[in-house]
């Protein structure tokens, strides 16, 4: 099913790109896409081949055995896989844009030689740890601590909702090294799952992006060495920040994603199915929903295009990527619920991949910040700006 859409803003790299994971995902993800949902299965092995491609090194320097820091190539890859598996593409997002990237931005030289090629080739498997069970939206209330012993920090609090929590090697976590201080007292460390006083307390049971391992973590005393500090310390707060920006940008692709594969549906899907004596895409209030979620599905994704292919990290590109971001979440949601309903009874059976497209789809007005955060961002900038 390789209907991978060109567009305009993408070079012949770039639809190289498309078209190799596109027959990748036809040949690897497609099988196994509604198990992955039914079993809350974590494909493991399929993960391992995306290293031997190169796409676990997106966002990766060449340099680390990555593709490069292309952010168009990711919303590339992102978006292909999710028109199978948007659980994957989590997985992925989570491993590279969460995990990896971090480094990339923030790492001195031993840290980017030691953890960057195991990322890029997923010999490693990264993730990110902010949230905790007391704090989500609001970041900086977050409790989890780091004391400085000697040459190591100890770390002791909870994480929630840690998306390859259960299945990561290394778990970009962010602690309190001077909890007094707020938002300016907030560190990163890379934790490697060997570290003693680490241990995943539960996997969480979602209703979407189930194959996408969510889990609950413990930090129980432990010792990290300070060599693993990430960036400067107390300057963390900053680093999610401004890393909100890349992830609020390529999460946006999973969504376009998943409206593409909603909207394929609805439109073969209305061709062959009659009602009344002729095929339903007759119909103008058939017509109307594809040309809504088609019309909605050419802004939003020229949109994410244009801020991927130009993303400059020395601006500031908080309204940007929150616009994107609030937009890309409604049309995926909305593209879900539409694709259900028309195929009718259909799209409401489990045999039909579009009531899992919608379930998956939710996540994008929770994930990366949710869309009430979103328009609050948004708002303060207009207000800002004008
Ligand atoms: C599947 C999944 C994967 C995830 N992966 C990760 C991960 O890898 N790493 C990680 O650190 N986190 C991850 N998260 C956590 C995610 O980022 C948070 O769930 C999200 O930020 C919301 O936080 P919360 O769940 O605590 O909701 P809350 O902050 O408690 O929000 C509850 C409701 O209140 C609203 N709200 C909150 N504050 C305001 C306000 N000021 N004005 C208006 N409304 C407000 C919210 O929008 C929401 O509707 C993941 C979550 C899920 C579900």
């Amino acid at each position: 099913m390789a209907f991978g859409i060109t567009h305009h803003l993408e070079s012949e790299e770039h639809q190289h790109l498309r078209h190799t994971v596109s027959k990748f995902v036809e040949k690897e993800v497609a099988p196994i896409a509604a198990r992955m949902d039914e079993e809350d299965y974590f494909p493991e092995e399929v993960f391992k081949e995306m290293g031997q491609m190169g796409l676990t090194g997106m966002l990766i320097p060449e340099e680390y055995g990555g593709i490069g820091e292309d952010l168009l190539s990711a919303v590339i890859i992102l978006e292909e896989i999710s028109k199978e598996s948007p659980a994957l593409a989590l997985s992925l997002l989570a491993h590279s844009i969460l995990g990896a990237y971090p480094i990339v931005k923030y790492g001195a030289p031993q840290q980017k030689e030691k953890y960057l090629p195991a990322l890029a080739e997923a010999k490693y498997i990264g993730a990110l740890a902010y949230t905790e069970p007391g704090a989500g939206s609001d970041a900086a209330a977050i409790s989890m601590s780091a004391r400085r012993e000697g040459d190591h920090y100890i770390l002791n609090g909870q994480k929630t909702f840690i998306t390859n929590g259960s299945v990561a090697d290394v778990i970009i976590t962010y602690a309190k090294t001077r909890p007094e201080m707020g938002r300016d007292g907030i560190s990163a460390f890379i934790v490697e799952r060997t570290f003693p006083g680490f241990s995943v307390s539960k996997k969480l049971n979602k209703m979407g992006m189930r194959g996408s391992p969510t889990a609950l973590l413990f930090y129980d005393d432990v010792k990290v060495p300070s060599e693993n500090l990430l960036g400067e310390e107390n300057r963390g707060f900053y680093m999610v920040a401004k890393g909100f920006e890349v992830e609020r940008i390529t999460i946006s692709a999973i969504s376009i994603g998943i409206a593409e594969r909603a909207l394929r549906w609805m439109v073969n899907y209305s061709k062959e199915r009659h009602a009344f004596g002729k095929p339903i895409r007759d119909f103008q209030l058939i017509q109307e929903k594809v040309a809504r979620i088609g019309a909605k599905l050419e802004t939003v994704k020229t949109y994410l295009y244009t801020l991927a292919r130009y993303y400059d990290p020395r601006r500031d590109n908080r309204k940007e990527s929150a616009t994107v971001k609030y937009m890309a979440a409604k049309l995926g949601v909305e593209a879900g619920l539409e694709a259900i309903q028309v195929l009718g009874g259909n799209g409401y059976i489990r045999e039909y991949p579009v009531e899992r497209l919608m379930r998956d789809a939710k996540l994008m007005d929770i994930g990366a910040g949710t869309t009430e955060i979103m328009t609050i961002q948004i708002a303060k900038m207009i207000y800002r700006e004008f």
